[in-house]
């Protein structure tokens, strides 16, 4: 791929504002420990208010129910959609991804709009469905992966057991940086690969900032009488052995994502936390460009562009009100600028970017290729779209996921009518879920498909705290959606008539929400049958 090449690029000063960022996303599986971490790189960053906000955001949520506790759930995805905090030399934009167990498109497009991601692993447990899932799109989008295997001060899995696991699971060279000493009770720190020396760890009370550290070399007489004389002996040999198993750490490597660095350490008592963070963002990407038309935009040319990755509404329930989150792409943001939005082609002044803050508010000034931008305000703006004051560009970052789950959700309560339809159009926006029209149906509300479950429960829910109307959900028989392509396009066709196609019972013609034309199948067993029968159509 090459790089547009630019006539004009960012002043010095913005170029270097750019370099310093780093915008990454915490991924986990529920409960590995990522609000925890997220929580202690705050207070490494000053924005200990934040933290707070942080913390008291989850008095656990472990189960579906939990989390459709909405005015929590508010609290939590509002405040920490994006941080922004200065640590040393660099500027972080920390993204949260949805944590439920449930996987939704939601938490793919907040990972298009990041540069790397930390995997936060549980020691005890190792790789779980929700990580892998996780780390497939990460790995789909070429997103650098750094590991943290957390909780080690509880008993944890042999550490070589662990990055074997990640090796053979994720098919990505491991490279740790530090290596455990002991677990559980007889966890007393880490062995620094790099600068070759031991941080011990003190078990501190419960909430401390940062956990006592003393450094000293391996065979220093006060490890050696911190550590039991079996797990000394076991450690000094996987130490000496990690040398031939693994391979040293390539910043190439990693940024390629063929190698992924792991560290080791325990985010409820800060311990290896600090170390990460450093390592982390010495080794993490500045703003990647994104790609335009086959070519690379970087992030200092000089125009402005960047996209639309999450729409979230109601976000403060006194005042009804959206926010459009815009990843920056190129260029500078400035106050009151005009952009195009290259969907619709309208002019738009960005007038009300906000620097969210818990619950406070800060009007944005100045932003750069990285940040995340929040609007606030009426913008009618949809997911994916670009925004931009070059008009070649038009970014595609959007790709639309295959629904596996299909429901109808119908208003309960007809003198909610209006309440209903405006709560449907406006959360249909915010990309909650997707939109189909079954050929031949007289139901007269479309039919919405989902990659999981929650999503219906999650509209559900939201119909009912943000606009008052009870719905049910009535579930259709579908379970699988294929789009084709004629071969032969009937150019006589209007674009409303259904094209040719021979069906089985079983399956239906429907149109998704962009009008193209798609096969609805109770069961996948069912496609190959249909694409027998229909050979003179391609599908995707
Ligand atoms: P999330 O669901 O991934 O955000 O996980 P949380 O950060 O909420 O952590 C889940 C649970 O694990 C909480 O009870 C935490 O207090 C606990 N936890 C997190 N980090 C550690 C750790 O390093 N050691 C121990 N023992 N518990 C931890």
């Amino acid at each position: 791929m090459t790089t547009l090449a630019t006539t004009s690029t960012v002043p010095a000063v913005a170029a270097r504002e750019i370099l310093r960022r780093r915008t990454f996303a915490i991924i986990s599986h529920p409960d590995a420990g990522k609000t925890t971490l997220t929580e202690k790189l705050l207070l490494y960053g000053g924005a200990i208010g934040l933290a707070g906000s942080v913390t008291s955001k989850k008095e656990k949520q472990s189960t579906s129910s939990d989390w459709m506790d909405m005015e929590k759930e508010r609290g939590i995805s509002v405040s920490s959609t994006v941080l922004q905090f200065d640590y040393k030399d660099y500027c972080v934009n920390l993204l949260d991804t949805p944590g439920h167990h449930d996987f939704s498109e939601d938490t793919y497009r907040v990972l298009s709009a990041v540069d790397a991601a930390i995997m936060v692993i549980d020691a005890g447990k190792g790789i779980q469905a929700q990580t892998l899932k996780l780390f497939d799109v990460c790995r789909k989008r070429g997103v650098p992966i750094f590991v943290f295997i957390n909780k080690m001060d509880r008993p944890s899995r042999p550490p070589l057991e662990l990055i074997d696991e990640l090796e053979t699971v994720l098919k990505l060279a491991p490279a740790p940086v530090n290596w455990p000493l002991g677990d559980g009770p007889r966890f007393r720190g880490v062995f620094d690969r790099q600068k070759g020396q031991v941080n011990l760890f003190e078990k501190t009370a419960h909430g401390a900032f940062k956990a006592p550290l003393s450094v000293a070399g391996i065979e220093d007489d006060q490890v050696r009488e911190a550590m039991d004389d079996d797990i000394y002996e076991a450690v000094t040999q996987e130490i000496e052995m990690l040398d031939g198993l693994t391979e040293p750490l390539d910043i190439e490597q990693v940024l390629a994502g063929e190698q992924m660095p792991i560290y080791f350490g325990s985010a409820m008592n800060n311990f290896g936390v600090q170390n990460m963070l450093e390592s982390f963002l010495e080794l993490a990407p500045a703003p990647a460009g994104r790609v335009n038309g086959g070519e690379m935009v970087s992030p200092n040319t000089d125009n402005f562009s960047g996209f639309v990755f999450k729409i979230q509404a109601n976000m403060n329930p006194r005042h009804r009100d959206r926010a459009v989150f815009v990843r920056i792409v190129s260029g500078i943001f400035e106050r009151d600028m005009q952009v195009v939005d290259q969907r619709t082609g309208k002019k738009v002044r960005l007038s009300n970017a906000q620097k969210l803050f818990g619950q406070d508010r800060e009007t944005l000034d100045i932003a750069y290729a990285g940040d995340i931008l929040a609007l606030v305000g009426n913008y009618d703006f949809l997911i994916g779209d670009t925004l931009t004051t070059d008009s070649k560009v038009v970014y595609n970052e959007m790709p639309r996921f295959t629904p596996e789950c299909f429901a109808y959700i119908l208003n309960n309560d007809t003198a909610g009518i209006k309440r209903y339809r405006s709560g449907m159009a406006q959360l249909m926006k915010e990309g909650v879920a997707q939109a189909y029209r079954v050929h031949g149906s007289s139901q007269a509300v479309p039919m919405l498909g989902a990659v999981g479950p929650l999503q219906f429960e999650v509209l559900q829910a939201r119909l009912l705290s943000e606009y008052k109307v009870e719905t049910r959900v009535e579930s259709p028989p579908w379970s699988v959606v294929q789009w084709f392509k004629e071969n032969e396009p009937d150019t006589a066709r209007k674009a409303q008539d259904p094209p040719k196609v021979n069906l089985t019972s079983g399956c239906v013609l429907a149109q998704d929400q962009d009008g193209n034309w798609v096969v609805l199948l109770n069961s996948k067993y069912l496609v190959s049958f249909v694409k027998d029968r229909n050979e003179h159509l391609t599908f995707r």
